[in-house]
């Protein structure tokens, strides 16, 4: 754990007992300050008081009196599309507004560090889509090549839950907007931008507020070294921002989709074949198109993200390389999950936008394509240049005839459920197909989350094999 510091002795208030949450009101204690825990969810002020936590009801007029901040978790809204009431009564009684973000960024230093060789590192990494991938690569590539890693963040471990970093250690987070958005301190060593495309949007005011929150992760402290792809015009526009000049290396940029020029640094992998160029001249290369892990341009991009971060570290081409063919890929993104008799089965259910289907379709050929759930605005009219390798769509969920009417030619059929959807595309795949789960929508028409829809997947492919 973190704890804290900065609120030693003083009354902070925890809004939200997730995960994050829980993990906020430990490390505000262990630092020495009174952590106030509140959440809307009776359920959950039930947990966390079973786990020794005090409740205090921020409902009641009184409730800021004496309260020195209130730290937030990213799933409640501080501002659009209208902040969370809670959150509007401390601004107005002049309470700073922050999450364990910040905290995390003003508490991670320790008086011990003056005994170390080599400070501790924090990667942060955001972007529209590809983070998790991003920050579990990069995370996996330094413990292959035996450094001390830790991953947290919007990744399953709350910041302030990781053990203090010891000498040379790295610590590697991935942020969402949310996050990036309401911090009051980010001050990453270095910082990635993979890419960004239209999501989240009704949480930012629209796109130029999304753009905003993730621009503060470089805008805000100065990372020593920026990693950005440059494949939409936004990348572009913050890379230009961030240099002095062409040949600047304190800028990475990353592409997928051009050949990028110029004195300065940077990692390609047009057609799968990655190279890193910096000063004019060719220092590494490593062929994509063979690792079983990253399928696609789209995990190539990552790749590139990842290796950029590797050697910024300073580690070799060829341990990085080494590195990439080991990693296993993560649940639900571009997952192999099964093969029988040359057809292939594949988990992409954090497809839940757009623009990930798009990135998941493109990746193989000869599709049998499971999409629907709860859609978005736009449907998926956008996937049309895609459609070419779909052999047919199974559609599910609350979208599937708005999925249909916007399909055109391409044969499709509405089966409403997984479990439908997998054993019509089995029945009707030949040698050589892939059954895709790639919904271009959100879950929450028939579960949870995205994960408990890739389990059924999983699941009903398995009573198959
Ligand atoms: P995030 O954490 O940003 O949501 P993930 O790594 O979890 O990113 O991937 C989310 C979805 O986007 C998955 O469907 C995945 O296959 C797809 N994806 C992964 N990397 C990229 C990328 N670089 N560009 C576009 N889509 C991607």
């Amino acid at each position: 754990m973190i704890p804290v510091r900065g609120y030693d002795g003083t009354r902070v208030a925890v809004l939200g007992l997730g995960r994050s949450g829980l993990a906020t009101a430990r490390a505000l204690a262990a630092g020495g300050a009174t952590p106030l825990c509140w959440d809307d969810s009776p359920e959950a002020r039930e947990n966390a008081q079973k786990l020794g936590l005090t409740l205090h009801d921020l409902t009641r007029a009184a409730a800021w009196d004496g309260v020195s901040a209130l730290i937030v978790s990213p799933g409640i809204p501080h501002l659009y599309p209208a902040p969370n009431p809670l959150i509007a009564r401390a601004m107005e009684a002049g309470v700073p507004v922050d999450n364990d973000i910040g905290l995390f960024f003003r508490s991670l230093a320790h008086v011990d560090w003056d005994q170390y060789e080599n400070p501790p590192r924090v990667v942060a990494v955001t972007g529209s889509n590809g983070k998790s991938t991003t920050a579990a690569l990069i995370h996996h590539i330094l413990i292959e090549s035996g450094k001390s890693s830790q991953l947290a963040g919007n990744i399953g471990r709350g910041v302030l839950d990781i053990d203090p970093p010891g000498d040379g250690a790295v610590v590697v987070l991935e942020l969402s907007s949310y996050q990036t958005d309401l911090a009051r301190a980010l001050t990453p060593d270095i910082a990635v931008f993979t890419n960004l495309s239209p999501d989240h949007l009704d949480r930012h005011g629209g796109m130029g507020g999304y753009f905003a929150a993730k621009r503060r992760l470089f805008a805000e402290g100065g990372p020593d070294r920026a990693i950005i792809g440059v494949d939409e015009p936004e990348g572009v526009y913050l890379a230009n921002q961030l240099v002095e000049n062409a040949s600047d290396d304190r800028l990475i940029r990353i592409s997928v989709e051009r050949k990028l020029t110029g004195p300065g640094w940077m990692v390609q992998a047009r057609k799968g074949q990655l190279s890193e160029w910096r000063k004019g001249r060719q220092v590494g290369s490593i062929d994509l198109r063979e690792i079983a892990g990253l399928p696609g341009s789209h995990n190539h991009q990552n790749a590139c993200a990842a290796y950029a971060v590797a050697r910024t570290i300073g580690l070799a081409p060829r341990v990085v390389e080494t590195a990439l063919h080991s990693f296993a890929g993560l649940p639900h993104r571009s997952q192999m999950v099964g093969e029988k008799n040359g057809v292939r089965f594949v988990n992409d259910s954090k497809a839940t936008n757009v623009d990930s289907a798009q990135k998941a379709l493109s990746a193989f050929k000869n599709i049998r394509w499971i999409a629907g759930g709860l859609g978005k605005d736009g449907g998926i009219t956008a996937l049309a240049p895609q459609l070419s390798e779909v052999k047919k769509a199974y559609l599910i969920g609350h979208s599937a005839r708005d999925f249909a009417l916007q399909l055109g030619d391409t044969p499709h059929e509405i089966c409403d459920t997984m479990a439908t959807a997998v054993a019509r595309a089995a029945a009707d795949a030949v040698p050589g197909d892939t059954v895709l789960l790639a919904p271009a929508a959100a879950s929450f028409d028939q579960y949870p989350n995205f994960e408990k829809r890739g389990d059924d997947f999983v699941a009903q492919v398995a009573l198959l094999l």
